[in-house]
Formats: C-alpha cells, structure tokens, sequence
C-alpha cells in the first residue's frame, strides 16, 4: 500500500509450497488439482493483497493453461515441473498499442526463416512485465486475406526472457493493482526456434481463444479474495463505530448494504467455481467463464463501494486497504476482455447454446375464443407455392401483427421447404408488392412480412376481425 515494492519474498513461499503446480499433472511435478485448485489458490493469495494474487494467475494464464493444452511433449517436459517448482513466472502477451479489444488484428509480426521465426513489434499492457521469465506471445504470421478470414494469421509463441532483442520497453503506473509490474514490451527482431511454437503455425488463434475460458475464470477468482476481505473491514468497522448512541452495524441501511455485499459474493462464487468446474470435467465454459468475469468484476466495484459507504471517511482513506480495492476492481471490468465484450461473448454463445429453447412458439387463432394463443398441435403443412407462402404471412399476421416471419418460421409451414425454391417464392411475392422482405448484411433473406395488399389477397378484411364481447354492438363498422 505505502511501499511500492513487489513481494518477490512472499511469491517464493507461494512457489515452495507447490501451488503453481496446482492445474500441472503429478507426472510433471504438479498438484493435479484442476482449474478449481488454481481458482482456490487465485483466491486466497488475492486476500494478501493484488500484486500477489495477479501474479500468481496471470503466471497461470501466461504459458501453464496454454502448455498443458497444446504443447509438444518436450515442451511440457522441459517447462511444466521448472513452473510447477515455481522456478519461472509467465506472462500473456496479445495487447499491442493499436490493438485491444480486436486481438485478431495484432500487428507484431513472426517471420519464418529456415528453423526460427523472426519477431518484430511491440506489446502492451502487459501484467508481470519483467518480472516473468516466460512470455507467451501471439504474433501474426500470415498476411493472406483468405488466412485472416479464417483467423489462421496468428501464431502463439513462448519467449524467454534475455533473448536477445527482446526488452522491456515501459512500465505502467496503474490506477490499480499497485506494485504489479504492467508494462510495453519491444521485439526487434527476436529469433525464436520453431521448436517454441505453441500448437502450429497459424493456430494462434485457436490457442488464446482456448485459454482465455481458463483465463477468465481464474481472474475471477482473484476477485473474490478482497471481495471478502472488503467484507470484513466493513463489519468489523461498523460494530465498533457508534453514532446515535448504538453500533453503526444496527442501522438497517448497513445491515442491508453488508447482505448486499454477502449475496454478491455468494453469487460470484458460484459462477466463479461452476465454470471451473465446467472446464475439469473438459466441458464447454465459454460462456459461464465470461458470466463469471462480467458478473463478479461488476460486483466488486458495487461491493467495494457500499463497503467504503459503510465506513463512512474512514473508508475512503489510504490507512485503511478498502479505497485501494475500488481502483484494483475498476481493472477487473477491463482486463481479460472487458466487460462489453464478455456481453457479445455471452449474447452470442449464450444464444446459440439456448438455440433450442429460443424457438417461437407456433401461434394460432384458438377455435372458440377466437383470439391468438400458443398452438397445441404442430400446424398442417401447406405445399410450397405463391399462395400457400402468403396464406402463411397472412396467418402469422393474425397471431403476430407486428412481426415478420424468419426463414425457420416459414420452412416449418411447408412441405418439404427447400431454400432456393422458397427465396424465388419469396421474391415473386416481393415483386408483386404483396410482401416485404428484409435482407441480412449477405444478402440472404432472412425475415417476410405480409402486406396490406397481400393482407387483402389471402383473405377478405372478416379474416382479420376480432372484438371483446363486452364491446357494444353500435361500436362496431
Ligand atoms: C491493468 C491491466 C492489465 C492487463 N494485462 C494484460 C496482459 O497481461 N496481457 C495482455 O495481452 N493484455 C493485458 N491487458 C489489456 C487488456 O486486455 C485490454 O486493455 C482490453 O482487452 C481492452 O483493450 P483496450 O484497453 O485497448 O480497449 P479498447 O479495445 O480500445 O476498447 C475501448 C472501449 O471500447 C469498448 N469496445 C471495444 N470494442 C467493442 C465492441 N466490439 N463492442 C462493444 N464495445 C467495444 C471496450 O469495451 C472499451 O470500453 C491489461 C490491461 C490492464 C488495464
């Protein structure tokens, strides 16, 4: 806090005790603890404090997740029991100066020569900057369009520290995470062997997005260690602060601030050690680990704050370590991906697994009642053809007047659906002026929509009536 000094000392008794073995198997010198042995350990060291407890991760993040997955037997011989002894820290390195959230577009180049790779650029923003021996590395190995389009263009690479042209450019005075080096690193044409490519040429990608599940998860948590600790300063502090002659914890207003606080951390931790759970059993975490990022780094910006609130000034001074966890939080909502992008992470990925689940309900208009409601039974099929498409539209307007219908919609109206057959009924429809239909960013059509004139032409207006019994008979024309 006052001294800005990186606990080297305290990193080396972490080391001693194996715990940055803890993912790395027994047969490598490892604790074969898992992904929720690594978040145990992520979490506790984060209680003494950030610069301990992000070294610790990202050193787990930056070349052990990355080894264990795609290395070559001789690479996670020759490195897996030199970190599980915690001999060597390591380092991620996919941030440039130009590029951040859009990791595909890395400008730091690899160029093959014979049997190594020449690599030229820069890297910033990086965590254990100098202070790790090995620095995974992911730079761009193809300029083909058709590579890139692919995200084939990026290869993943393991550096050491002291080879030549490979130096620390800068270091970061962070709002945060004080006494953690973070820092720009310069690479002017470093040789590095072939032989320190992690997976192949061209599946650089493929490797970052692989670990960053891994990643996330462990980052969060790193959050729940001042989490906890911002917990119990604030109860602590409020049973023995009296205003109004009582305790400052008897206050409704605290108490309901600490349940805030204790139901944020629950929660967290139950997201935090599900995804890693999730990544044990081999499963796909992508997006439990980005729900797990998103929902705890928000969390603990919140949670710190109600803590300081709770503390009143003395919160806010340096003489207690509260304040110094509202700066440390505000990164948790930028690094790993920020928070906006764990929000496409889990829009996108979230859907896709729910796909299922996320069908429109067939709608019809219910026999008696007259009115739409969810159909019991699938719809008869109509065989494809100009009427039939439209006499669906017309339908569906019926049951959802303010909606078009999707391409899925319409094939499960009709017999047999064939896409070609159904785009030039469509658009036969379309030239007519009877439908009207939307294009997605291909051109493909994606969504129809019946119009007043193809309203008028599957059906006269009687098809479309319908009033409440309750409404008096003079109302209606
Ligand atoms: C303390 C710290 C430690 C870090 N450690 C490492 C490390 O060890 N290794 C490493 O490689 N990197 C590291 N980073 C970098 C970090 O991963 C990036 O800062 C982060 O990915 C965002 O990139 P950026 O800062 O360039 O922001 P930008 O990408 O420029 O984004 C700026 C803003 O625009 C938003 N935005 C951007 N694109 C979109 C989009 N498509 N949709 C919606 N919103 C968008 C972002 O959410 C953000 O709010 C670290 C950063 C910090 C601050």
């Amino acid at each position: 806090m006052w001294t800005k000094k990186f606990p080297s000392d305290l990193l080396k008794k972490v080391a001693g005790k194996g715990w940055f073995g803890a993912v790395i198997p027994q047969r490598y010198g490892g604790m074969n603890a898992g992904v929720t042995g690594v978040a145990i350990v992520a979490e506790e060291l984060s209680r003494v404090g950030s610069a301990l407890g992000e070294a610790y991760s990202v050193s787990m993040f930056g070349g052990v997740e990355q080894l264990l997955a795609f290395g070559t037997d001789d690479q996670k011989e020759k490195w897996l029991p030199r970190i599980a002894r915690g001999e060597v820290v390591g380092a991620v390195c996919i941030t440039e100066p130009s590029v951040g959230s859009d990791a595909a577009a890395i400008e730091t180049t690899a160029t093959k020569e014979h049997d190594y790779f020449l690599l030229d650029g820069k890297k910033r923003f990086i965590t254990n900057a100098g202070l790790a021996d090995i620095y995974v590395v992911y730079a761009k190995t193809s300029e083909k369009p058709e590579d890139k389009s692919k995200y084939q263009h990026l290869t993943a690479f393991l550096l050491e520290k002291g080879t030549a042209g490979f130096s620390l450019e800068k270091i970061n005075e962070l709002g945060g995470w004080l006494s953690l080096p973070n820092g720009f690193l310069d690479f002017n044409k470093v040789k590095i062997p072939a032989d320190n490519m992690i997976g192949k040429e061209g599946e650089g990608w493929k490797v970052m997005m692989a670990g960053l599940n891994f990643e996330r998860t462990v980052y969060s948590s790193g959050m729940l260690g001042p989490i906890r600790e911002s917990i119990r300063y604030a109860t602590a502090y409020a049973q023995r602060r009296v205003q109004f002659g009582r305790p400052t914890i008897d206050i409704p207003t605290n108490q309901f601030k600490i349940a805030d606080m204790l139901s944020g951390l629950y929660t967290a931790r139950l997201l935090v050690y599900h995804a890693a759970r999730l990544l044990d059993e081999h499963k796909d975490a992508m997006v439990e680990a980005a729900t797990a990022k998103l929902f705890t780094s928000d969390a603990y910006e919140k949670l710190i704050s109600d803590a300081i609130q709770v503390m009143g000034g003395d919160g806010w001074t340096r003489f207690y370590p509260v304040e110094s966890y509202l700066r440390d939080a505000k990164v948790n909502q930028i690094g790993a991906g920020t928070n906006d992008i764990m929000k496409l992470v889990i829009f996108r990925g979230g859907l896709k697994a729910m796909s299922k689940d996320l069908k429109m309900p067939h709608r019809q208009i219910h026999e008696k009642l007259g009115v739409p409601t969810s159909a019991t039974k699938p719809l008869p099929k109509l065989e494809p053809n100009e009427s039939n498409v439209l006499k669906a539209l017309a339908e569906d307007y019926q049951v959802n007047p303010g909606l078009f219908m999707n391409r899925e919609d319409l094939k499960e109206r009709l017999k047999n659906p064939d896409d070609k057959r159904l785009d030039h009924l469509l658009v036969a429809l379309e030239e007519k002026g009877l439908i009207r239909l939307y294009r997605d960013s291909h051109g493909t059509i994606a969504l129809g929509k019946a119009m007043y004139k193809g309203l008028r032409e599957a059906g006269p207006l009687e098809n479309y009536k319908w009033y409440p019994d309750w409404l008096s008979k003079e109302f209606i024309f």
